[in-house]
């Protein structure tokens, strides 16, 4: 067995939390690939070195003295490589960086120093093999990843490697300019080095024991998921829930390598695991609620539109036209809507309603703005009856107004639309009658 184990910020903040990721990975020999992130916070108002790293090419790059915020980093690292007494001194290290920052080596090249500095700790601390991913993890001419080319590269060179430590966030183009993934994109890393290696597990280690059934800033202490599908976390993911970095299941799901989710201060949780297929039920019928606020409805009414060829491709064109993407269409027979966010949407207005008009010449356009959309995810759904009309009584006991349903055709999803104002009160009724009450 071969595992991949990939820790966050919060994991590698201090020398406290070193010692706690060095007996994780020494308490498993099959714990063999470790990427590291870099320090995050180590209290509440705390920095991550990431940002401190953003700030100080902000200066450098304004030809301004940048050396207090250098030596503010140097001091995070030199704290950590103190508390775990290594003998490593990495003034070296930071001259380059220096050097580089005053040569304007570029924002990606300072903001990934955090994870590649504690990548050699990391290294040196564990006595595993230090592999640096600019010279494996390749992007384009264009700044795009290349997955394909990656894999060939990154595979070869961990080929021979009984451990190694490969830094998060960062890697290449073809003439050695570094690149970053998006914030958070160490998770990636880990997924792209459990590809490479085809390891069985990758284990990503942050600061929760896996994701919860809802966001807990609106239940009271939700109960975790156990195991969820590739497929329902993106749902979920893309409606705003948070803890792996979206584009970060793409890597291993093809692979069928699941991901489980640790805690790095409770690792005898068991967290959650994300896994291409089960046949394991889940607890509840749902798997999870997320949802996201800001939406906006093009209601567009004509009649017989339902047999009018083309109606909905010349509507979507003039989102298109305004470069605007839209979420959901519901339709029914004379009406059409077309869901968007409102932030994008707002400056356009105008030109995209006559735009309409012009198109396909409707009986009414009319809009509904400040909607929230909540997503009611979970495999279980499609095996259980009733399972709208029981969301849909718990709403209406909530006083809530539906104003949209979208199900997806995968019956893996239901989607409600309801006023921004009724957000929290949506979510808490669903959570009540599937996870409190199980009705
Ligand atoms: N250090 C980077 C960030 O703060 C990447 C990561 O932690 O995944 O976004």
């Amino acid at each position: 067995m071969k595992k991949v184990v990939k820790f966050g910020g919060s994991s590698l903040a201090s020398a406290e939390q070193f010692m706690k990721v060095g007996n994780i990975i020494r308490s498993d020999e099959e714990r063999r690939f470790v990427v590291p992130s870099a320090p995050g916070k180590r209290f509440d108002g705390d920095t991550k070195v990431t940002d401190m790293l953003y700030a100080c090419y902000a200066l450098a790059e304004k030809d301004h003295n940048f050396m207090t915020e250098m030596s503010k980093i140097e001091e995070r690292y030199n704290e950590i490589i103190a508390g775990l007494k290594l003998d490593l001194d990495l003034t070296n290290e930071f001259d380059r960086i220096i050097d580089n920052f005053k040569k304007k080596k570029g924002k990606d090249y300072a903001a990934s120093r955090g994870e590649y500095l504690n990548g050699i700790i990391m290294a040196n601390y564990l006595g595993f093999e230090f592999v640096d991913p600019a010279d494996s993890i390749r992007f384009n001419e264009a700044g795009v990843f290349d997955a394909e080319l990656t894999n060939k590269l990154l595979s070869k060179q961990l080929a021979d490697m009984e451990s190694a430590v490969i830094p998060g966030f960062y890697g290449a183009m073809a003439d050695g300019t570094v690149k970053t993934f998006s914030r958070g994109g160490s998770d990636i890393t880990g997924s792209i080095v459990a590809k490479a290696v085809q390891a069985d597990v990758y284990e990503n280690w942050t600061d929760v024991s896996g994701f919860l059934i809802a966001d807990p800033r609106i239940i009271d202490k939700p109960q975790g998921i156990d195991i969820i599908t590739y497929a329902e976390l993106r749902e979920l993911s893309y409606m705003g829930a948070t803890v792996l970095h979206e584009d970060a299941i793409f890597p291993v799901r093809k692979e069928g390598i699941p991901i489980n989710i640790k805690n790095t201060n409770a690792p005898e949780d068991e967290g959650t695991w994300i896994v291409g297929n089960t046949c394991q039920k889940s607890k509840y019928v749902i798997t999870g609620i997320a949802g996201k606020k800001g939406f906006a409805s093009i209601n567009i009414e004509k009649d017989m539109m339902n047999s009018e060829v083309g109606f909905g491709r010349k509507v979507l064109q003039v989102f298109e036209e305004y470069n605007i993407s839209f979420e959901h269409m519901p339709s029914g027979i004379d009406t059409l809507s077309v869901m968007v966010h409102q932030s994008e949407f707002v400056d356009k207005e105008q030109n995209i309603l006559s735009g309409i008009n012009k198109a396909v010449n409707p009986d009414s356009i009319d809009i509904q703005s400040d909607l929230a959309l909540i997503a009611v995810v979970g495999r279980g759904m499609r095996a259980q009856r009733g399972t709208a009309g029981r969301i849909f009584s718990a709403l209406a006991h909530a006083n809530v107004n539906v104003r949209m349903i979208d199900q997806g055709s995968s019956e893996l999803n239901i989607i409600i639309g309801v006023s921004n104002d009724d957000f929290e009160a949506a979510i808490k009724a669903i959570y009540s009658i599937f996870v409190i009450t199980r009705l």
